[in-house]
């Protein structure tokens, strides 16, 4: 079966078109994958109304391409998936309209996917985790997550701002264009790697990371402290609060792999903390490839898949909603 993802919950608007032969993730292969990502002027984070034109203006040249580099035509694709939250209202709405329009022209079966769901399906396919307990992180999502009876439950989660929120908005404040994460990320790398206390904050099995992000602007502002120990000294606490919850979820559930995800997963930093962790306990640690870390259509192509191959699941064109809220623990995992 062939299916085409349409991803547009924030920056990113991609189309992919993959191909899944039976029930069987195994068989699952990427035919194409296009993207296009909107850039915010430097300093300033996502707007909403602007990213959503971007992706209007794109979508078109998008869609044809992803068809063209799968060398299929449109009326060969079975199935249109396409990320129906949660994301911005406004970006999703484009993704969902050209899903519908495709799903009503070319009579096809329209499959919305929860987008935090289809992150860990693609890492999961990717790293071959089988059972893990997820790490989600990106702009969107900072969860610890653990799968029971046909749904992802929340073991932590943030209660105030995402870990990629964090990075961005501390970007932002030095002028930066977002996502800023690999830039600071790489300021990090290049400093004199001098820590200086930032506020930690953990409550419970939950993470906060405002009082961070306050402390550490009101650092740079202050121009006594160096960018780049900022930034080492930054992600060096934000990572450790995230370690720190990780390692209470795994002698909590005893899982013996883990998984990280989203956007965030691309930092090496954080890979080599969460590895730390995992060590100590004898868990295995996956972490999504850089490639597929951040938003793209292929999560959805793949999670539309196995959704509609085992569960026959598809709305009409009509019913193509889209939900900028839509909680990854409401979602019944119907093909686990
Ligand atoms: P997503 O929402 O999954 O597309 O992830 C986007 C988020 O990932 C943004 O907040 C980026 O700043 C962040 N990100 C991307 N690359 C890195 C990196 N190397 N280190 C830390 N964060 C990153
Ligand atoms: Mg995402």
């Amino acid at each position: 079966m062939l299916a085409l993802g349409i991803e547009s919950t924030a920056h990113t608007f991609g189309c992919a078109i993959a191909e899944m032969k039976g029930k069987r993730k195994g068989t699952f292969r990427i035919l194409s994958d296009v993207r296009s990502s909107y850039r915010p002027p430097e300093g300033s984070g996502i707007h909403p109304r602007e990213a959503s034109r971007h992706h209007a203006n794109v979508c078109s040249r998008i869609l044809k391409e992803a068809v063209m580099r799968s060398s299929l035509k449109m009326e060969d694709i079975d199935i249109i998936g396409y990320s129906a939250g949660p994301g911005l209202g406004p970006c999703l709405r484009i993704g969902a309209v050209l899903a519908r329009l495709l799903s009503t022209y070319y009579r096809k079966p329209l499959v919305p996917v929860n987008h935090a769901l289809a992150h860990i399906e693609l890492g999961a396919w990717l790293t071959g985790a089988r059972n893990p307990l997820v790490i989600l992180v990106s702009g969107g999502h900072t969860m610890i997550l653990l799968y029971f009876n046909k749904r992802w439950r929340i073991f932590g989660e943030t209660l105030d701002i995402t870990i990629g929120q964090l990075l961005d908005q501390f970007g932002r404040s030095l002028g930066f264009s977002s996502p800023c994460g690999s830039m600071i990320e790489r300021l990090a790398s290049n400093s004199n790697k001098e820590y200086s206390g930032i506020p930690y904050t953990i409550k419970g099995n939950d993470v906060s990371f405002s009082g961070l992000l306050t402390a550490a602007i009101k650092r740079t502002k202050g121009g006594s402290f160096d960018i780049g120990n900022t930034c080492y000294s930054l992600q060096e606490t934000a990572f450790a609060i995230l370690a720190e919850a990780t390692e209470r979820a795994i002698s909590f559930t005893n899982k013996d792999e883990v998984m990280v995800v989203g956007g965030v997963a691309a930092n090496r930093r954080l890979a080599d903390m969460l590895n730390y962790v995992c060590t100590r306990h004898s868990s295995k640690l996956h972490v999504c490839p850089i490639h597929y870390a951040g938003d793209n259509g292929v999560q959805i192509a793949l999670t539309s898949l196995i959704d509609h191959v085992n569960s026959k699941v598809s709305v009409a064109p009509e019913n193509g909603f889209i939900d900028q809220a839509w909680r990854l623990d409401s979602v019944n995992v119907r093909w686990r």
